[in-house]
């Protein structure tokens, strides 16, 4: 069955207990968005899901409220580990969404005595015992460290009632489909799953068969469509004038924050170092760094302490942060459907934005792919330089500009293998001192964020 009338009701119109409306209204959200007004009525009823929702569609408190609402009738005071037993189990691909799942949880939840932490590998794994050890009714976790718990025997799964399984697609490419049938298997047959995809491919539906229950089909955009409030912007620029590019486009558009995708870990520390040492504040966050590393390049640049975050794809999952304005793919991603998550970084839950694509000749393919599955043809733009109104069109280097001098071309830095900083504590994490910007990006920092990150251990 497929559901995809999107009338927008009030939040007060789903059934939700008053508690829940409380921290709805606190968040500041009016409307639900569409995922939300198509979802939650059928979760209300105990139906099995199957939700394609993109990032930023507001997919998470499109699972999490009316969950909430379910375990209600559980919801209990007492400090017995014994009543509160797991009965939500949220599986993310990666820490970073499972963190901003749990934030989610914590801030939707605040007004009920429902209990929830979030656990996830690269963290010290005796630390997250005592808080299983007490229960709680929602765990929040990453596949690989919630079998680690179960090895270790920290927690039970065999009274889950609702298992929600968020970004199914990426955990499928991210391999883990064998952790999942492992879960899955200790898991009770009688419970309500709740499957969110940015895509249905074969794979998706195949595991949906097996696993849902004649589950409801919701879907608010088009298979692969990208998020219509961005502006895309693609640049033909020449490797060599491609780091030039990237500062011109961040200085010409004045951003307080811009996240720029690399397509490996190595460019993405270059990038960023690159940037830093061109006044232009930034941090990298990918796979070599280390868990606390990239929660403080995360607080900073939430914090706008740091201007640019340059990231991989895997790292940049998930990552919630809101109305941010700019986008940049340094290099295109090796597969089409990760430029869709990627410029849906921006322009989220209805804020506009833009995503610029620096693109060299060796990369025309990948546009042609990425137009292929966006069905649309980008327009090939070059890059007017203010200070020389000189054109990057891609071919020869450009003569550096008097107020941003060129860096030189090597650097011993980048040819050292990746060596990681001494660790920060994840609760407090040291400040950073924000870098002078050039004249576009001094404006003072808005709140960009509308949640605060909260310690989930
Ligand atoms: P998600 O798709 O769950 O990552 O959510 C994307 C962003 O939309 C998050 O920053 C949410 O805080 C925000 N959001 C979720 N629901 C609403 C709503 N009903 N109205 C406005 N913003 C929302």
């Amino acid at each position: 069955m497929t559901d995809s009338t999107a009338d927008t009701p009030l939040f007060s119109s789903l059934a939700l207990d008053p508690l829940i409306l409380r921290a709805i209204e606190d968040t500041g959200y009016t409307t639900p968005t569409p995922i939300q007004a198509q979802a939650i009525p059928h979760v209300l009823a105990g139906r099995d899901l199957m939700a394609m929702a993109q990032t930023g569609t507001g997919k998470t408190a499109a699972f999490t409220l009316p969950l909430l609402q379910r375990l209600l009738p559980h919801a209990s005071t007492s400090a017995s580990p014994a009543r509160h037993p797991i009965r939500a189990l949220i599986l993310a691909p990666t820490r970073e969404l499972a963190m901003q799942v749990g934030e989610s949880v914590v801030t939707y939840s605040k007004h009920v005595p429902l209990r929830s932490t979030v656990v996830y590998g690269g963290t010290d794994i005796k630390a997250q015992k005592p808080v299983l050890m007490k229960g709680l009714e929602i765990l929040v976790a990453t596949p690989g460290r919630l079998l680690d718990h179960v090895e270790s025997r920290n927690l039970m799964l065999n009274q889950v009632q609702i298992l929600i399984l968020d970004e199914a697609d990426r955990m499928l490419d991210m391999g883990f489909m064998p952790d999942l049938l492992r879960i899955l298997a200790l898991l009770p047959k009688d419970r309500q799953t709740l499957l969110f995809s940015a895509t249905f491919s074969d794979s998706i539906k195949k595991l949906a068969q097996d696993f849902l229950r004649n589950p409801v089909t919701v879907e608010t955009a088009r298979v692969n469509s990208a998020n219509e409030t961005v502006k895309q912007t693609v640049y033909m620029v020449g490797g060599d004038d491609k780091f030039h590019a990237l500062v011109e486009v961040i200085r010409a558009r004045g951003v307080k924050q811009v996240l720029v995708f690399t397509r490996t870990k190595l460019s993405a520390a270059r990038i960023a170092r690159m940037l830093d040492k061109d006044g232009i504040a930034a941090d990298a966050i990918h796979g070599d760094k280390t868990q606390q590393e990239r929660i403080k390049a995360l607080e900073a640049f939430k914090a706008g302490s740091i201007v640019a975050l340059v990231a991989t794809d895997v790292a940049a999952r998930g990552l919630d942060i809101d109305h941010l304005p700019l986008v940049v793919n340094y290099e295109l991603p090796m597969h089409a459907e990760d430029y869709v998550h990627r410029i849906g970084r921006t322009g989220r839950a209805g804020a506009s934005g833009e995503a610029v694509s620096l693109v060299d000749e060796e990369e025309e393919r990948k546009l042609g792919d990425i137009e292929k599955l966006l069905k649309r043809t980008f327009q090939r733009e070059t890059i007017v330089k203010p200070a020389h109104k000189r054109l990057y069109t891609g071919h020869g280097p450009l003569k550096p500009a008097p107020a941003h001098p060129r860096k030189p071309k090597t650097d011993d830095w980048f040819n050292k293998p990746y060596e990681p900083t001494n660790p920060v504590p994840t609760t407090a994490p040291a400040p950073l001192a924000a870098k002078s910007l050039p004249a576009t990006t001094t404006k003072p920092m808005a709140a960009l964020f509308r949640r605060k990150s909260e310690p989930t251990e």
